[in-house]
């Protein structure tokens, strides 16, 4: 049985309300990574899962790559949401539980682009470090999870950080570009390859770790909320219980 944390980025969608009762009807949960525009536009699904037991969580204001704004935007984006949240728990009667961050692409703006496992990228450690301090002031802070072994996520720094990372893309997104990233341009491909044992990730190279289904490590897992997949989201989610797979909750890492 592999252990997951659900995590979705670029919520709400118009369909969100759909995938969350479906998530809800399974007893999924899961974290939703939210974007502030499309927040504003769609207050009150957000107050419904919130009151069904979801988090909603900081994905910037307006999703750009954080390495091609400047500091001044960077700290835009992630102050006007986090506002946007406060205000949301406070509509829903809720104390809010956490402060969780995933930057757009895993673009921490230091300049790699979201290219974490790339050696070859130069990285830009002190902007990176101004933009992590943005988010430590505010209280945001990423949970330990001790579960997720891999050596590469370590190696990498990524739970030392403030802002969320994941282990394990479903890259569901890849089936709305014009040319599929790793060749991903049906949903049979995307199924598939959830059940390989090393698949390939768009982040960079690796290493010859074992990975995914075959590793014994929990998984951050991410999946999207996007208007072109929707009706792909429940299959998603069927076939990862097929697997089969164990969604794991969040309530040891809440502060309320
Ligand atoms: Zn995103």
């Amino acid at each position: 049985m592999k252990s997951v944390y659900l995590t979705i980025d670029d919520s709400p969608s118009l369909q969100f309300k759909k995938k969350m009762e479906y998530l809800y009807s399974k007893n999924i949960p899961a974290v939703f990574f939210c974007i502030g525009n499309l927040m504003e536009q769609n207050f009150p699904v957000l107050v419904e899962a919130i009151h069904k037991g979801f988090y909603i969580a900081n994905h910037s204001y307006t999703h750009p790559a954080f390495s091609t704004i400047d500091l001044k935007q960077a700290k835009y984006e992630i102050e006007k949401t986090d506002e946007l949240i406060e205000k949301l728990y406070q509509t829903a009667n809720v104390l809010r539980p956490a402060k969780w961050f995933r930057f757009p692409y895993g673009d921490k703006g230091d300049l790699k682009r979201g290219f974490v496992f790339n050696r070859f990228k130069k990285s830009d450690k002190n902007r990176k470090e101004t933009i992590q301090s943005y988010l430590r002031d505010l209280g945001y802070e990423q949970p330990a999870f001790e579960g997720v072994t891999y050596n590469f996520m370590r190696k990498h720094h990524l739970f030392s950080d403030i802002d969320w990372s994941w282990s394990f893309d479903v890259a569901e997104w890849a089936l709305q570009e014009k040319k599929p990233t790793m060749g991903l341009n049906s949903e049979e491909k995307i199924i598939d390859r959830l059940n390989q044992k090393r698949p390939k990730d768009c982040r960079g190279f690796l290493g010859f770790e074992k990975r995914w289904i075959s590793s014994t490590s929990e998984e951050l897992l991410l999946l999207h909320d996007h208007e072109k997949t929707s009706s792909f989201f429940p299959k998603i989610i069927d076939e990862l219980q097929k697997l089969p797979v164990q969604f794991l909750d969040f309530t040891s890492f809440l502060k309320n």
